[in-house]
């Protein structure tokens, strides 16, 4: 019998989200880092378009689901597409415009994202 459950690691991980050249999508490295602080590779490899980035938010750093300033301003000086945020109920992607969170917009649940 499969167990599974919503539990995410205490420490914020993220990687970045990159287009191959044939359109399927992948990620960078995963970083991990601490409560409420994670770094990770900013770049996507030879020939890959940078998508957006995913990392996590957990409760023990607060647990939000949106973007926090600095998150949005990251993806607008790397030019991402998508803000993907995971924290322990669920996942949230936002579509990248303007320069603050409440002018960012929801689009799609990651795993639509993924399958795209
Ligand atoms: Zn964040």
């Amino acid at each position: 019998m499969a167990r599974v459950n919503q539990s995410i690691p205490p420490v914020e991980f993220g990687f970045m989200l990159c287009r191959l050249p044939d359109g399927r999508l992948t990620r960078g490295p995963i970083g991990v880092g601490t409560a409420t602080n994670v770094q990770f590779p900013d770049q996507c490899g030879p020939g890959q378009k940078v998508v957006g980035s995913l990392h996590s938010h957990p409760k023990e750093g607060g647990g939000s689901i949106l973007p926090s300033r600095q998150d949005m301003a990251e993806a607008l000086r790397l030019k991402m597409e998508v803000l993907c945020i995971v924290n322990n109920e669920t996942n949230q992607c936002y579509r990248v415009k303007g320069v603050q969170a409440a002018q960012s917009r929801p689009i799609t649940r990651l795993v639509h994202l993924l399958r795209k």
